[in-house]
């Protein structure tokens, strides 16, 4: 899961962001508008934490530029502004849901769940690929009958397969689903968690899923050939 927060309140931001990474999220902090704008347009994200007063964009006019593009990301408001009409316009514009300052953090981190439950409802709750079961909410899966215990890590790579099945998936976009942007685009970590991956998922089993497609990246499918 990667969000980003949309904050001109550089220790607001760091705080927000640093208790979100605690919680296991991917987190990118933009500190204005049109930063903030960028990254959401070209980031795979699950939420946006947006906040509306800032310096050369507002929360408001970045909403609506997304929306406007079909862009359906979930956006949770912040605003110092506790009255009806700023409330009203944000959800008007297509915010998700909106939280005043100042507020708890264990509020945000609420709100923020309800809104990726929200989504993962609409995506499909347990995947099936060959006798592969994911079920996204529990974060179980097994081969058969056999469960599988992965670390957090190797999960949200396998998820991130799973809900590309059938796709090629470069390195590129696989750490582009799975961190945040400090990561070092140069390292071999995902070849290296695919290789933990397969020693789970795979490993002794006689159908093969995890799938290296040659010079473009990796691919889950039941069939096909392997390494
Ligand atoms: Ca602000």
């Amino acid at each position: 899961m990667r969000l980003l927060v949309v904050e001109d309140e550089r220790d607001l931001a760091e705080i927000i962001a640093k208790g979100l990474t605690e919680e296991g999220y991917a987190v990118d902090i933009a500190h204005d508008g049109e930063d903030g704008l960028y990254m959401a347009q070209n980031y795979p994200l699950d939420v946006i934490v947006l906040d509306i007063m800032l310096p050369k964009m507002s929360g408001i006019e970045i909403l609506k530029a997304l929306r406007k593009e079909g862009n359906t990301t979930p956006v949770l408001l912040l605003t110092a502004m506790d009255t009806l009409s700023n409330k009203i316009e944000g959800l008007d514009v297509g915010a998700d849901d909106y939280l005043t300052k100042p507020f708890e953090f264990g509020e945000l981190l609420a709100r923020i769940r309800a809104l990726l439950r929200r989504e993962s409802d609409a995506k499909e709750a347990v995947i099936q690929i060959a006798d592969l079961t994911i079920d996204t909410r529990s974060h179980e899966v097994k081969r058969g009958e056999i469960s599988i215990s992965l670390s957090a890590r190797e999960y949200l790579l396998l998820e991130c397969l799973a809900y590309n099945k059938d796709t090629v998936m470069s390195r590129t976009a696989i750490v582009e689903h799975i961190y945040n942007e400090d990561f070092d685009m140069d390292s071999n970590v995902i070849d290296v968690y695919i290789n933990y991956l397969r020693n789970k998922i795979d490993k002794g089993f006689d159908k093969k899923l995890i799938h290296t497609v040659r010079g473009s990246g990796y691919i889950l499918k039941e069939g096909g050939e392997s390494k």
